[in-house]
C-alpha cells in the first residue's frame, strides 16, 4: 500500500468510522479521520489513526483537515433518519458548508480525489409516489429536480458542485447515492437513527419489558431498500478508484414493506407484537427502491448481504448495546 493521505470527513460517523475501518485493515497507512464530534462520542474510534475533532464547515479547518491529503472522503453532514430530516430542514440545508469548504480546500491544496456521499433523497418526488416501483430508482431519475425538501436539495446541489469543481478544476470527483445504509455500529437512538436500527430496537425493548406492542411510522405498506455497511464500503471504493464521474447508486434492490421489515426483525427475535400504526408520524416518500443496472455495468458491483442477514447483525449488535447500556 502506499504512503499517500487519505482524509475521512465525518470519520467520527456511521460510514465514516466503518470505512477508516476498512482502509486500516487493506493497509493504509497514513488516515487521518475528522470529526466536529468530540472523539470520546464517534460511532469507532482507532489510535493508530490521526483523529482531529474539527467543525468542517469553517474554512480555516478545511484546510487543516486536508493539509498533505491526496485523497478525501467526504462523508460529514447533519443528518438523521426520515425524523430528523423532516423537522430539521435549515440543519440538513447548512451542510452544504461543508462540501463548500472541504472542495475549495481540495483545490487550494491540490487533492486528487474527493469521494461525495449523496443519497436517494435527491430523487424526484413524483418518481416514488407508489408502493410498487417495477424498476427503481435509476440515476437518471434525480432530473428534472423534485428532491427531498432540505436534505435532499442540499445534496442534489453539492453534487452539481462536486461536478463543476472537477469540469473546471480537475479534482476526480467521484459522488455515490447511498440508499439507507444500516449494520453494527449505526445510530439506534436519539432521534437520528433510521428504520432498521429503530425497528430493532423497538423490538428488543419490547422483548425485555414484555409489553408486546411496536409503534410504526405510517400504515407500513410504504416501501424501501437498505443496504448493508460492508457492502456499502465495497462500492464506495470501487468508485473512488473509478473512472466513473456521474453519479451512481449504492443500494440495496431488495425492496420490502416496513411491515415486512418488522416481520424480519420480529422472526430473528422470536416474538410477535401487536402493530400501532401512527399514521401521522414522519414517512417520506410512498415507495423507493435502488435500480442497480448502471453500477452492476460499470463496475460489476451489487450488494452481497441479504436483509434477513444484515438484519441479523444489526440486531444483535444493538441487542448487546441495550444490555451493555442497560437500557430497556
Ligand atoms: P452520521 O451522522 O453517522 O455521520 C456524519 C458525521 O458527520 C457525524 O459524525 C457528524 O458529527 C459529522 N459532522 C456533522 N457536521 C459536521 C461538521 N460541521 N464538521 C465535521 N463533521 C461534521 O451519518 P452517516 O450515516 O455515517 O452518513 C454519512 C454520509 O452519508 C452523510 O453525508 C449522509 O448524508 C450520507 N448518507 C447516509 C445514508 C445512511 O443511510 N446512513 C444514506 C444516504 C446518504
Amino acid at each position: 500500500m502506499g504512503t499517500e493521505l487519505v482524509v475521512v470527513a465525518g470519520g467520527g460517523g456511521f460510514i465514516g468510522g466503518a470505512l477508516v475501518s476498512a482502509l486500516r485493515i487493506q493497509g493504509v497507512s497514513r488516515i487521518r479521520s475528522v470529526d466536529i464530534t468530540p472523539s470520546e462520542n464517534w460511532h469507532q474510534i482507532f489510535p493508530d489513526v490521526e483523529n482531529l475533532c474539527l467543525d468542517l464547515s469553517v474554512k480555516e479547518n478545511c484546510h487543516k483537515a486536508l493539509e498533505g491529503a491526496s485523497m478525501v472522503y467526504n462523508l460529514a453532514a447533519d443528518m438523521g433518519g426520515m425524523g430528523f430530516i423532516e423537522n430539521n430542514k435549515t440543519l440538513c440545508m447548512l451542510s452544504v458548508l461543508i462540501n463548500t469548504q472541504l472542495l475549495m480546500a481540495a483545490r487550494d491544496l491540490g487533492v486528487e480525489r474527493f469521494f461525495f456521499s449523496s443519497s436517494a433523497c435527491v430523487y424526484a418526488a413524483n418518481k416514488q409516489n407508489s408502493t410498487h416501483l417495477e424498476d427503481g430508482l435509476r440515476e437518471s431519475d434525480a432530473f428534472p429536480a423534485m428532491p427531498e425538501d432540505g436534505y435532499g436539495w442540499e445534496k442534489l446541489f453539492s453534487e452539481q458542485m462536486c461536478r463543476h469543481f472537477r469540469e473546471d478544476f480537475g479534482i476526480q470527483t467521484r459522488i455515490a447515492r447511498y440508499h439507507n445504509i444500516y449494520g453494527p455500529h449505526g445510530t439506534w437512538d436519539g432521534g437520528r437513527e433510521k428504520a432498521p436500527a429503530a425497528i430493532c430496537r423497538k423490538v428488543i425493548s419490547a422483548k425485555l419489558s414484555g409489553n408486546k406492542e411496536i409503534e410504526i411510522w405510517g400504515d407500513g405498506e410504504q416501501t424501501r431498500s437498505f443496504t448493508y455497511i460492508d457492502d456499502c464500503m465495497k462500492g464506495t471504493q470501487l468508485l473512488m478508484h473509478s473512472d466513473i464521474t456521474e453519479p451512481l447508486n449504492i443500494g440495496s434492490d431488495q425492496m420490502v414493506s416496513v411491515n415486512q421489515l418488522v416481520d424480519i426483525v420480529e422472526n430473528i427475535a422470536g416474538i410477535n407484537l401487536k402493530r400501532k400504526y401512527l399514521l401521522h408520524a414522519p414517512k417520506g416518500v410512498r415507495g423507493r427502491n435502488s435500480n442497480n443496472e448502471t453500477i452492476k455495468q460499470l463496475l460489476s458491483w451489487s450488494p452481497d448481504t441479504s436483509l434477513e442477514t444484515g438484519m441479523e447483525k444489526t440486531y444483535r449488535w444493538i441487542y448487546d448495546e441495550i444490555i451493555n447500556n442497560r437500557v430497556s
